[in-house]
């Protein structure tokens, strides 16, 4: 129903399913009868996109968003006929941009991964309420979208400080942590969506999830070293 609830995540698995264009109409900007602002929120969210967009090579004219009030209808028509000639125009995505279909696909699979990364990391200017239609395409800037990819944070386990005290195995939105009692834990990479939740989790006088940023993160601990043996039980082994 609100234009707010029109997530990042939605606009880029409608490009990722082959889509040439979206657009997104809202209730006029200072109407919204609720305290949200939705429409707000989804303006700012389509300006990161359209950002997004021009670093993998996409044009962004091909998102648009409009806002109207329900009685305009013939705006609407004038705007979604002006719209779809637009995109007409560009032709099919990634072949109306010389992207190939693979390639294209590969940037879209990457890009769809860090979206709630992205959205954590801009979620103050996300919530923005921009007064001036001058002051959008200054909100996100190409140099700022640019650094948010390359300088993206991956979280890992340091196999000497975990506990196994399987907190942030249970809190894990994606499933991406693997371990159990006494095993040391590890993060799949590429389940991992990167939402910083473990590194909160973990408690700190373990202080076992590490950020890192511009390096590769360490392989994983083999499996078959990932016992812990308790100091205490060792003694009542022996
Ligand atoms: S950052 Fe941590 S909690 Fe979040 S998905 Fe990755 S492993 Fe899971
Ligand atoms: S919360 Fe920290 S100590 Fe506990 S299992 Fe996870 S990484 Fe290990």
């Amino acid at each position: 129903m609100c234009s707010g609830r029109v997530d990042l995540s939605f606009v880029l698995r409608a490009f990722s399913n082959g889509m040439d264009g979206v657009f997104i109409g809202g209730c006029r900007l200072k109407e919204c009868n609720y305290v949200t602002h939705g429409n707000y929120h989804a303006l700012n969210m389509v300006l990161l996109c359209r950002k997004i967009m021009e670093r993998i090579g996409l044009n962004p004219e091909r998102l648009k968003i409009e806002f109207m009030s329900g009685g305009e209808g013939i705006l609407f028509a004038d705007v979604i006929n002006d719209f779809c000639k637009k995109v007409e125009g560009l032709g099919p995505l990634g072949t109306g941009e010389g992207i190939d279909e693979n390639e294209l696909k590969f940037k879209m699979q990457e890009v769809t991964k860090l979206t709630p990364y992205i959205k954590i990391v801009k979620r103050e200017k996300l919530e923005s309420r921009l007064e001036n239609e001058e002051e959008y395409d200054g909100l996100f800037t190409r140099d700022e979208v640019d650094r948010l990819f390359r300088e993206v944070i991956s979280y890992h386990i340091d196999p000497d400080k975990c506990q196994a005290c399987m907190i942030c195995l249970k809190k894990c939105p994606a499933e991406a942590i693997g371990g159990g009692k006494n095993r040391i834990h590890v993060i799949d990479q590429e389940k991992c969506i990167k939402c910083g939740t473990c590194f909160d989790a973990c408690p700190p006088r373990f202080g076992a999830v590490k950020t890192i940023s511009g390096e590769p993160v360490p392989p994983p601990i083999p499996e078959e070293e990932r016992m812990i043996v308790r100091k205490n039980k060792e003694k009542g082994a022996s």
